[in-house]
């Protein structure tokens, strides 16, 4: 179907997540079938993209410049340091807005199972950081997991006795969320993690 250099590119947007062969098809074609307007703007931007984007020395998030523009930012409070898994989980605390903090992203989480071990994770930036001083809060943000809250006890444990807060995301409700649909494990620690009204 189309020759081997359509069949290429189908093939590689198949792989990208959220898209499977039906969806790279209908992505293909449709790049395909406008190549000025959207076919060759989208190969100029992946390949600026590709070539520009390093990983931040400081914290581990993806910019073109090192360090990243959050990193850089005078107007972010250095003293406090949001713990992420991944870059994805940055960027979603960004888009939620009111944290104006800096980051480090973990690149993972440790992982009996999986075998993922401290020296997998990007943790010796972040220990020098903290070993600099000036930091007085680090916030765990990680997953609600049993690999999340074995690396959060591994964090704390490591942090203890240092003279920074260790603090985790809280567990709860959901905005706009009715009672009786949440599941139990949500809803008790939403009771346990309750607050003065
Ligand atoms: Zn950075």
């Amino acid at each position: 179907m189309g020759g081997p250099e359509i069949e290429h590119l189908i093939g590689l947007l198949a792989k990208l997540p959220g898209l499977g062969p039906r969806s790279a098809r209908r992505v293909a074609l449709r790049l395909l079938q406008q190549p000025e307007a959207r076919m060759l703007p989208l190969a100029t931007a992946l390949q600026d993209a590709a070539r520009a984007t390093r990983s931040c020395s400081l914290c581990g998030n993806l910019d073109s410049h090192d360090p990243c523009t959050i990193c850089a930012d005078p107007e972010r409070d250095a003293a406090l340091v949001c713990v992420v898994e991944t870059v994805g989980d940055l960027w979603a605390l960004e888009r939620a807005g009111g944290y104006r903090g800096r980051y480090h992203v973990l690149g993972g989480t440790l992982s009996a199972l999986g075998g993922t071990g401290p020296e997998d994770l990007n943790l010796a930036p972040l220990f020098r950081r903290l070993e600099q001083g000036g930091v007085s809060e680090v916030i765990l943000a990680l997953s609600a997991t049993v690999d999340g809250a074995t690396t959060a006890h591994f964090l704390a444990d490591r942090l203890a006795g240092s003279g920074v807060a260790v603090t985790r995301l809280a567990q709860g409700v959901p905005i706009g969320g009715a009672l009786d649909v949440l599941d139990d494990g949500t809803l008790a620690a939403a009771v346990r993690a309750r607050r003065p009204a």
